[in-house]
């Protein structure tokens, strides 16, 4: 891809894969928009608006908000002028149903070029990631599994409180996981099909996940 062009992404994988993470770093690096359906979701649960009381319950219980108010959200997103340089949709489409509509979407909207980054991580290094994440109200995110942060502790980037998500506890996990092979884990075959997936390997540190991104998307 041309980095001086607009830059189309969606960033695909299983949950603690690391793609907010990544997409935080590319997002600030090259101005361009991170769309991250997750943390619409849980804004909206944590103002309690009408979509946050529903959404709430299907996300504690690791199941998957309804298509059509996940591609109205994203309808919205894409809209925005925030995204003239481009965006990352993370975490989006989780479905067939949501991919088909996304595909619609991009013709409406006029985007041509996109890829889609795969980030691979075995099942065993999800469940340890999850259960070792700990995030602030900012949405930083950090892995306990050093021993030096705490649930209860001062977030290093902002001082607020870190806690483990509600839906990473170990039984919301399983069920995450479940759902991902059911529902989600098809749409790599759909954009595989298409031509435009890129493939990587997740299980390395942030820096080394950073640069392959960057030499398999831009060549650098
Ligand atoms: P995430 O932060 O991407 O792991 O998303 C957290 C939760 O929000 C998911 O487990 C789902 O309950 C919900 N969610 C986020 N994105 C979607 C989506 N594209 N379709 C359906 N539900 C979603």
């Amino acid at each position: 891809m041309d980095p001086s062009a607009r830059i189309c992404l969606i960033f695909f994988g299983p949950p603690g894969a690391g793609k907010g993470t990544q997409a935080k770093l590319l997002s600030r690096q090259y101005g361009i928009r991170h769309i991250s359906t997750g943390d619409i979701l849980r804004d909206a649960v944590s103002r309690r608006t009408e979509l946050g009381l529903t959404a709430k319950v299907i996300m504690e219980a690791g199941q998957l908000v309804p298509d059509e108010v996940m591609v109205g959200l994203v309808r919205e997103g894409l809209s925005s002028p925030a995204t003239a340089r481009g965006f990352i949709l993370d975490g989006f489409p989780r479905t067939i149903p949501q991919a088909s509509a996304l595909c619609t979407l991009f013709g409406e909207l006029g985007i041509g070029e996109y890829r889609v980054v795969e980030f691979q991580l075995d099942p065993d290094a999800i469940v340890h990631r999850l259960g070792n994440r700990l995030v602030c109200p900012q949405g930083h995110t950090f892995s306990m599994s050093s021993g030096e942060l705490h649930p209860g502790g001062p977030c290093p980037d902002c001082g607020a409180p870190l806690v483990q998500r509600d839906d990473d506890r170990a039984e919301t996990v399983r069920n995450r996981i479940r759902v991902y092979d059911q529902e989600t884990a098809p749409v790599r075959h759909y954009y595989e099909e298409r031509g435009v997936l890129v493939s990587i390997d997740a299980s390395s540190s942030i820096d080394e996940v950073t640069r392959e991104l960057y030499r398999r998307l831009f060549g650098s």
